[in-house]
């Protein structure tokens, strides 16, 4: 298990930038907005409260119910609080899962492309990833004779993200209720819905795969705050599902961490309570923003992209970019745009989808204007097939 590649490629821009160039980072997957001021304003009173000590190893009982009250008002979900665990992020809800339900032998399936840390978790579990491949032709999502064929016998566990990191792919409820359908058939098939985008989308409606008939007993959700209220660094995710699954995810995190911080936990506590609509303003940015980077960038020929229905990110096939001009891989183009344009990005092998390259608009519409003009001219001395 190496450094994830976005890390790997965020080392290099930054040994760049000391070196005294403008790198333009569009490689890192967090928003670059700060955190909500009443949400700071809880952790700073929870600080001042002397919140301080140990909590449940699930969260504080006030969070649980304010996740179970999101999941009601939210995603038509009904869940007791005993059926949520809040985590040290959406990446540790995954870890636990993963490693409560995985054994060494069973088959994982993971939509290609997909966020980098499924695979090496599967893996660290044990398990065999199944990547059927998810490409620009079918907008990135996999197709319910994509799923069906992807099942075997040893099949435990299917992953996925919705909106999808790298692609920024958004399930339609019609395009659920299909690969739920499929599912019925293979009852002993486990699913971890990844809803870590959910507020960062451009199109209604969104729908959880749990809430659709015959799923609940037989998904686990996870969601949380990093991206939809900018807490990266807060660390606080949350996964809801089968009470069997999340007693044994708690078993494991009390094992590894304990509880995520007391102080987060409060102040998740206002960001939760504040809502959906609290934060449209971010949404409505990174709308504009994903507007004015997609044209750009659709003027760079032989580029193939797909507009994002959520996320952060554009995906775009860059393979014409490849063989004709010596490149062996997307990782060879995004470091000659490293050098040449100073912009960072971050190659497709990193989601299981070779030749394509991800930018993240996760950045202020100066820097991304700055961007799309750098990238126009370094693609514009390469040549294309
Ligand atoms: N899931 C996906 C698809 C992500 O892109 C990320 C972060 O990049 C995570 C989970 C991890 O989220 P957290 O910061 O809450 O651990």
């Amino acid at each position: 298990m190496g450094l994830p590649m976005t890390i790997e490629m965020a080392k290099k821009s930054r040994a760049l930038a000391a070196q005294g160039h403008h790198v333009v980072n569009l490689s890192l997957g967090e928003p670059d907005f700060d955190t909500p001021r009443w949400v700071k304003d809880a952790g700073i009173q929870a600080i001042e409260n002397n919140h301080s000590h140990y909590t449940p190893v699930p969260g504080i009982p006030e969070l649980r119910a304010a996740v179970a009250a999101k999941f009601r008002r939210e995603n038509q979900l009904d869940y007791q609080p005993s059926q949520i665990i809040v985590s040290t992020g959406a990446k540790q809800s995954i870890a636990n899962a993963v490693l409560a339900l995985v054994n060494p032998g069973d088959e994982v399936i993971v939509p290609a492309p997909y966020w980098v840390s499924y695979v090496d978790l599967v893996e660290f579990a044990g398990g065999t990833v199944v990547a059927p491949v998810a490409g620009l032709e079918t907008g990135f999502k996999m197709g319910p004779e994509q799923l069906r064929a992807a099942c075997t016998p040893k099949t435990r566990l299917l992953i996925y993200s919705s909106p999808n990191n790298p692609s920024g792919a958004t399930y339609s409820p019609s395009e659920l209720e299909a690969l739920a359908e499929v599912l019925q058939d293979f009852p002993d098939i486990f699913v971890i819905a990844d809803e870590i985008y959910e507020y960062i989308r451009y199109s209604e409606p969104y729908v959880s795969l749990a809430s659709l008939p015959g799923m609940k007993d037989r998904v686990a959700t996870v969601n949380g705050l990093s991206k939809g209220f900018a807490m990266t660094g807060w660390r606080l995710g949350y996964l809801a599902g089968p009470q069997e699954v999340v007693d044994a995810c708690e078993k494991i995190q009390s094992q590894f961490t304990s509880a995520a911080t007391s102080i987060t936990q409060y102040a998740a506590l206002a960001a939760l309570e504040s809502g959906q609509n609290s934060v449209r303003y971010m949404v409505d940015e990174f709308c504009n923003r994903r507007t004015l980077f997609f044209e750009a960038m659709a003027k760079i020929p032989g580029l193939r992209m797909h507009l994002p229905e959520g996320a952060f990110y554009l995906f775009a096939d860059a393979s014409s970019y490849l063989a004709s001009n010596g490149f062996h891989s997307a990782t060879d183009l995004c470091l000659h745009l490293l050098e040449t344009a100073k912009v960072s990005s971050v190659p497709g092998e990193a989601f299981g989808l070779p030749g394509y390259i991800r930018w993240s608009f996760a950045a202020s519409q100066d820097d991304l204007h700055e961007a799309a003009n750098r990238l126009i001219q370094a693609f514009g001395t390469l040549n294309h097939a």
